[in-house]
C-alpha cells in the first residue's frame, strides 16, 4: 500500500493548481474530487460570466482564451480541461472524502471508494456545496431552490428572488428577461454595493420602473405552495408565488477541516487558522488552498487572489520531505 507524498481534497481550480506545482516539485500526489472536474464551476448558472478577465484566472503560465475578456462558464470549464490534459493530472473524480484521520506520521483518507495514505494534506474544498439557509418554514419545498441554473423553468411564473448580491442579480435579470414575473427581497435598501459595476445599473433601472418589485429592508418569513410571507418594514406582506430563488450565499463545509482539529476563528468569519507564509493549518502537515481560506467571508478569496496558495504550499512540502 502506497503512502503519497501530498493527497489534495477538491479537483476545482485551485486544487488543480495544487496538482500541478505537486507535479513540477516531483511530489507524488493526487487529488481526490467527490463529483465531475472543477465540479463548483460545472455547477454554476450556465449563462454565467465571471467577473475576472480571463489572463487573471490563468495558471502555470498556460494562456486561458476567451472570446470577450471575460470568459464565460463554458470557456472556463474548456480551459480547465485543457490543464487537466495538459499536465496528465491525477486526479480520481466522483470520489468523495468522507474521513480524515491522524494515523501514526501519516494521514488516513477514506473515500467513497476506498482509502489512502499520506504525509501531508491539501484541503482546497471551496465553499459552493453548502447553501446559507434561510431557517423559514417551508423552506424544505421543492419549489425552494439554493441553486440556479437557467431561466426557462420561470417563463410566465410568479418569482421571488431573495438576495441582492450578483448570484440574485444576476438570475432576477435572466429570468425577468425570460418573461418571468420577477420580485425580490433585499436584506437592504437596495442591491449589495459590489454587485458587478456593469450590472448594477441594470437591476437598479428594473426595480426604479417597477419591472422587478423589490421589497426592501425586508426578509421572508414563511413560503407556501403558492405564496410567500415577506416580513417588511411596515407588517407582513403575502404575495402570490410559484417559486423560490434563495440567492443567499453558501458556505464552506467546515466538517472535514473538524475532523482534524483545524481550528476556526472566534468572531462571526470563522476562519481556519492557518500560517500565511506557507497555507499551513494549526496541524502540522495539514494545509488549506483556495476559498475555503476566508471561512464564512466567502468574498475575500477568489481564483485571482488564491492561485498563489498552490506554489507556497508545494514549495513548503517539498522542503519539508526533502
Ligand atoms: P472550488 O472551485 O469550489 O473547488 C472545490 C472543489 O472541492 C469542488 O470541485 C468540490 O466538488 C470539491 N469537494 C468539496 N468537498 C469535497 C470532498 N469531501 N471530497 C472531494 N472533493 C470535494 N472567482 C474568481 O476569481 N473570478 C470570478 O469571476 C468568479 N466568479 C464566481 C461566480 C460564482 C457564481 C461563484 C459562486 C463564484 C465565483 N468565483 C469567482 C469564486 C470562485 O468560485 C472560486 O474562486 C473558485 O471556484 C474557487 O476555487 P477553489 O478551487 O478554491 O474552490
Amino acid at each position: 500500500n502506497q503512502i503519497f507524498d501530498v493527497i489534495i481534497v477538491g479537483g476545482g481550480p485551485i486544487g488543480l493548481a495544487c496538482g500541478v506545482e505537486a507535479q513540477k516539485q516531483g511530489l507524488n500526489y493526487l487529488i481526490l474530487e467527490k463529483g465531475a472536474l472543477t465540479n463548483s464551476i460545472y455547477n454554476y448558472p450556465i449563462n454565467m460570466r465571471f467577473f475576472s478577465t480571463s489572463d487573471r484566472l490563468e495558471m502555470a503560465g498556460i494562456p486561458f482564451m476567451s472570446v470577450e475578456n471575460k470568459p464565460t462558464r463554458t470557456e472556463a470549464l474548456e480551459y480547465y480541461r485543457r490543464i487537466y490534459f495538459h499536465f496528465k493530472l491525477k486526479v480520481n473524480l466522483y470520489e468523495g472524502v468522507k474521513t480524515l484521520e491522524k494515523n501514526g506520521d501519516n494521514f488516513l483518507i477514506t473515500t467513497s471508494k476506498g482509502s489512502y495514505q499520506t504525509q501531508k494534506i491539501v484541503l482546497a474544498t471551496g465553499f459552493y456545496d453548502l447553501p446559507n439557509l434561510m431557517n423559514v418554514p417551508g423552506e424544505e419545498l421543492p419549489k425552494v431552490m439554493h441553486y440556479y441554473k437557467e431561466p426557462w423553468p420561470f417563463i410566465g411564473q410568479k418569482l421571488l428572488v431573495v438576495g441582492g448580491a450578483n448570484s440574485a442579480v444576476d438570475a432576477a435579470l435572466e429570468c425577468w428577461r425570460k418573461g418571468a414575473e420577477v420580485s425580490m427581497v433585499l436584506l437592504g435598501d437596495e442591491v449589495d454595493e459590489n454587485v458587478k459595476y456593469w450590472v448594477r445599473p441594470d437591476i437598479m433601472n428594473r426595480i426604479k420602473e417597477g419591472s422587478i418589485k423589490a421589497f426592501t429592508r425586508s426578509k421572508v418569513k414563511e413560503i407556501r405552495d403558492q405564496e410567500v410571507v415577506i416580513a417588511t418594514p411596515t407588517g407582513d406582506v403575502t404575495i402570490e408565488n410559484d417559486f423560490v430563488l434563495a440567492m443567499t450565499g453558501y458556505k464552506p463545509n467546515f466538517a472535514l477541516l473538524d475532523q482534524l482539529g483545524v481550528e476556526l476563528s472566534l468572531d462571526e468569519k470563522r476562519q481556519p487558522c492557518y500560517d500565511q507564509a506557507n497555507q499551513e493549518s494549526n496541524v502540522p502537515g495539514v494545509y488549506l488552498a483556495g476559498v475555503v481560506c476566508g471561512g464564512l467571508n466567502t468574498r475575500e478569496f477568489f481564483i485571482e487572489n488564491s492561485i498563489v496558495h498552490a506554489e507556497s504550499i508545494m514549495a513548503d512540502i517539498a522542503k519539508k520531505l526533502d
